[in-house]
């Protein structure tokens, strides 16, 4: 599994983008950023996309992408659970703000086809296991596992204190989660349903008593005010503990077969 990052911050700007993954080029995590950082061909080539929840910072790209591959003759496919797929068949994909676009150009070969998942049940997506689990955020949100070539994954989305319970469910290779705030604001963090260095931490000390050992911790989400603080405090947990992040940007990529240390 190939990972490329789109965006990783909650927040758009001339510097920063909205949170997306690419998997192997065909398979997106959320859509906060997938027409800006794609060109045009791989906007093409995307097959499918799940989204995490229904927040805007996930979601907004379903349409400017809709409108760019709407005459391409494919459909994407979105998998989400149902809260998600509720939310996002009233607002962006009621025909309202753009072309209908899971009617268009045909009900039998839309743009886009809605697929509500159950959290704990398994499905294949593109010939990849996937499975939703519930993570505790500000509104019903689901982290996904995905396993392939002998590697997984297990993207957070939007999480907050509280993510250890995902543990009795997932023990993926490579964690992609997210750190949005410094822990000066643990308040807010909690609040929102977000988290801190802290807070992260906290969550994989609990992975480790667990599982017995820790994955490979990528971060993703960062708020831009908070960046500094959040790459600091990083740093200062990696030197007192050992536990080492990497924190993303848009555009870096990853093998997370070499990442997690996996050959043959
Ligand atoms: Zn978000
Ligand atoms: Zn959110």
């Amino acid at each position: 599994m190939k990972l490329r990052v789109l965006g990783a911050h909650n927040v758009e700007s001339r510097h920063t983008r909205m949170e997306s993954h690419l998997v192997d080029g065909v398979l997106a995590l959320d859509a906060g950023s997938l027409t800006r950082a794609l060109t045009p061909d791989e906007q093409r080539g995307i097959r499918a996309i799940i989204l995490s929840h229904r927040h805007f910072d996930h979601v907004k790209d379903l349409l400017p992408l809709g409108i760019a591959i709407r005459n391409e003759g494919v459909t994407v496919d979105v998998y989400a659970i149902q809260d998600t797929v509720d939310a996002v068949t009233d607002t962006l994909m009621s025909g309202r703000l753009f072309p209908d676009f899971l009617n268009s150009p045909s009900a039998d070969a839309p743009t886009f086809r809605m697929h509500s998942v159950d959290f704990y049940q398994p499905f294949e997506v593109l010939g990849y296991r996937a499975m939703a689990v519930p993570v505790p955020h500000s509104v019903p949100a689901a982290g996904f596992s995905l396993a392939s070539e002998g590697v997984s994954l297990f993207y957070t989305g939007d999480t907050g204190k509280g993510l250890s319970a995902a543990w009795e469910h997932v023990a993926p290779d490579v964690l992609l989660t997210e750190v949005t705030f410094g822990n000066d604001n643990e308040v807010g963090a909690r609040a929102s349903g977000h988290l801190t260095p802290n807070l992260l931490m906290e969550a994989l000390r609990e992975f480790g008593e667990r599982h017995g050992r820790m994955p490979q911790v990528l971060v993703s989400h960062i708020n831009p005010p908070w960046e500094d603080a959040v790459r600091r405090e990083l740093a200062e947990i990696t030197r007192e503990s050992g536990q080492r992040f990497v924190v993303t940007e848009a555009d870096m990529t990853f093998d997370l077969r070499d990442l997690a240390g996996r050959t043959g």
